[in-house]
């Protein structure tokens, strides 16, 4: 049995998903955690020798000082960090990209500001860590370098000078002619390149239509529902209708539930240990604490300031009782939202769900 260990460019992949769909034809998305097991398969057949993956590294990186309306982008790279870690048991080392108070996209920037975004330390980074587990004695027999990099070239033939075995995994139209020299004048390989675009329907993200049950309060008809979606690990399912009616909840403004006859307006600034009435509007429920719109403002709470619901039962659009501790203070720029405590489900949602 071989000892494999990925060390995976995750930023490098990342931003040649473009090659990876031009190469399939279609929109193509990865499946990561399929990755190191189809790249196991392919040397188990080159070698004859079953592989046993002992490790899988991924280096990446997210913006730091970045303008707040970007926030999702760099949430939504979080995310993906998150599920490599949770669903697939990845090792992901994250560094940070100063975008000094700029935009992320170059398009959303200044057109005569000349700021360079520079990712620093990632490369180095896996090297240091395939250096590091290729002097520990039998942490693993093959180094499967997934990259498109020639700045690795050191790291790697210092890492085969150890006497480790290095299997290189590349995009063709990213690869360095180090990598894809078939004489090897750099002595980089012990085996064959595997390049990625001849064996993208193997890793090719599919998950079969099956019935899942919506999870939401709010689903209208049978809540037995056909989808392909990806569920996380204790995720719940919302089917597609509940989630545009979700994110039209959350862009709903609270003067509509006014008109709507399902909130009172607020005269005034609330006192602190006053109790009032709002709607759900954000939930971060990776991170336990929510929102709730009132027409005085909103209002933080945490999962501790629920009184005897259960976190991972709220849904945004839920109309909600809770006693103030601090009004909200909209001349703020920094803290405007107020603080919720003793957060409790409103009983009669009659007037919503009719
Ligand atoms: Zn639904």
């Amino acid at each position: 049995m071989l000892k494999l260990m990925f060390f995976i460019d995750g930023t490098w992949l990342y931003s040649n998903q473009q090659h990876l769909t031009e190469a399939f034809g279609q929109n193509f998305v990865i499946d990561y955690g399929k990755l190191p097991k189809v790249l196991a398969n392919a040397i188990e057949q080159e070698t004859g020798v079953g592989c046993d993956v002992v490790r899988t590294m991924l280096f990446g990186s997210n913006a730091i000082h970045y303008q707040m309306v970007d926030e999702h982008l760099v949430e939504r790279r979080r995310d993906f960090f998150e599920l490599l870690r949770e669903e697939f048991h990845f090792e992901v080392e994250v560094y940070p990209i100063d975008y000094r108070g700029r935009r992320l996209r170059r398009k959303d920037r200044d057109q005569f500001d000349d700021f360079e975004p520079t990712e620093k330390c990632v490369d180095i980074a896996l090297a240091s860590q395939m250096l590091y587990f290729s002097a520990i004695p039998n942490a693993f027999d093959i180094a499967v370098i997934v990259a498109g990099d020639k700045d690795f070239i050191p790291a790697i033939q210092a890492v085969r000078k150890l006497g480790k075995r290095i299997v290189i995994a590349s995009i063709k139209k990213s690869c360095p002619a180090e990598f894809r020299d078939r004489k090897d004048a750099q002595k980089l390989r012990d085996f064959d390149l595997i390049w990625l675009d001849d064996i993208l329907d193997r890793l090719e993200l599919k998950i079969e239509m099956r019935r899942l049950e919506c999870r939401s309060p709010f689903h209208k008809g049978d809540k037995m529902v056909y989808s392909d979606a990806f569920i996380r690990k204790g995720r719940k399912f919302y089917c597609p209708s509940c989630i545009e009616e979700y994110n039209r909840l959350k862009e709903r403004d609270v003067n509509e539930f006014v008109a709507d006859g399902m909130l009172e307006h607020i005269e005034g600034m609330p006192d602190s240990g006053q109790i009032l009435t709002g709607f759900i509007k954000r939930l971060h429920r990776e991170k336990f604490y929510g929102f709730i719109q009132t027409t005085a403002g909103d209002f933080f709470f945490h999962l501790s300031d629920l009184t005897s619901m259960d976190f991972q039962d709220l849904e945004v659009g839920m109309r909600v009782r809770f006693e103030v501790i601090i009004a909200p203070d909209p001349s703020s720029s920094e803290k405007p939202n107020g603080k919720a405590t003793r957060v409790e489900l409103e009983t009669e949602l009659d007037s919503y769900e009719s």
